[in-house]
């Protein structure tokens, strides 16, 4: 089999022409062709000669993803099923705000992990992405934002399918080519992972030189409330997290964000809402509070509006910031935890 040239370090590119007797140039050339102009074809490498195009073709393949089918939502969102070079598919969503456009990326082929709230734990996990389909992805997106609003993404959130904590190599060197001027030189601090809570891996994130925005998905401060939603989560403790929470906090000065579902008969009563104030007091945090997404589990009942009034009200009288996220995109299952490739049956 032949090699993806995308798996070649500059270094390595100049290498390999310079042992073909061509010049070292030429390496920069195919660099920027890859990386800054996302090019999936050597025959489009205009600026090569057909005896190195040809030279190339020989040795490599460019491994690259596709969109395989889009679609829109009434609300301007869009949906991607990705197809990515061993014909699985990822789903991806482009969502445009007034002054900023977001892309939603995913970070695996399915899910590991168990939240039963969630469609995509149905997929169950295939395979991670590895950074450069983690890479493509948000280069696709990015060209699908200029191509329908006119300008490129502003903020991407690793909030697709996947579990991207679990997916960490992989993850960092995907995001460290996203963020640098060869690639496509997106800060970030415009760049939020969202896990579920895996303590050993919020701490190496913390201890990582380039400065993320970090997501909890909390949904509850009670242990036996939190496990039940999410079962995988006995595994890892509140008092783990918030241990490595803290630390995230030492280390970065980045205030986290707490992801928060309501459910009725869950966790909408006062009791939960006073844990979840006792647990963001421990740590610098703010509350997104999310609007619940049905994905058909007869278990998990949207709160009504009083129940969520309440949370709001009591964390504002707490000092603690909290905003309310709107949903996207449902009428297409492209909103929060409605990725489940379903736009391909
Ligand atoms: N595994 C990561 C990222 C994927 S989930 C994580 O758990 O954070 C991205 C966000 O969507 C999480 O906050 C998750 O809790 C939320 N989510 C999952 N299912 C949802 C649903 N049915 N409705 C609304 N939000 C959902």
């Amino acid at each position: 089999m032949k090699k993806d040239v995308r798996s070649l370090t500059h270094d390595e590119l100049i290498s390999f022409f310079e042992s073909n007797n061509h010049s070292s140039y030429r390496a920069t050339q195919v660099y920027e062709w890859l990386w800054k102009k996302s090019c999936f074809s050597f025959d489009e490498m205009t600026n090569l000669s057909k005896n190195t195009r040809e030279l190339l073709k020989d040795k490599f393949v460019i491994n690259n993803i596709k969109i395989d089918k889009i679609q829109k939502s009434s609300d301007g969102t869009i949906k991607n099923a990705i197809k990515l070079f061993d014909d699985s598919l990822v789903e991806s969503v482009l969502i445009p705000f007034e002054n900023r456009t977001t892309a939603c990326v995913s970070s695996q082929v399915g899910c590991s992990l168990d939240c039963e709230f969630c469609a995509t734990s149905k997929l169950k996990r295939i395979r991670n992405l590895n950074a450069d389909e983690i890479f493509d992805q948000v280069s696709i997106i990015n060209n699908q934002s200029k191509t329908y609003f006119g300008r490129p993404i502003s903020n991407i959130v690793f909030m697709g399918m996947g579990e991207p904590l679990l997916n960490y190599t992989n993850l960092i060197s995907g995001i460290k080519k996203i963020s640098s001027n060869d690639g496509l030189g997106i800060s970030p601090t415009r760049i939020t992972v969202s896990t579920s809570g895996i303590p050993k891996m919020i701490i190496k994130l913390a201890d990582e030189p380039i400065k993320l925005n970090l997501a909890l998905s909390l949904h509850s401060a009670i242990e036996d409330t939190r496990t039940k939603i999410m079962p995988f989560s006995t595994r890892f403790s509140l008092l783990e997290i918030l241990d490595s929470l803290k630390y995230w906090y030492k280390k970065t000065q980045r205030i986290v964000t707490y992801e928060y579902i309501i459910w009725k008969g869950i966790n909408d009563d006062f009791k939960h809402i006073e844990s979840l104030i006792k647990f963001c007091k421990k740590s610098p945090s703010k509350v997104n509070i999310i609007n619940y997404n049905d994905v058909g589990n007869k278990f998990f009942i949207p709160a009504d509006s009083n129940s969520i009034d309440n949370y709001v009200q009591e964390l504002m009288i707490n000092n603690i910031p909290v905003t309310i996220r709107k949903s996207r995109g449902n009428d297409i299952d492209a909103a929060c935890g409605q990725l489940a490739n379903k736009i391909t049956n």
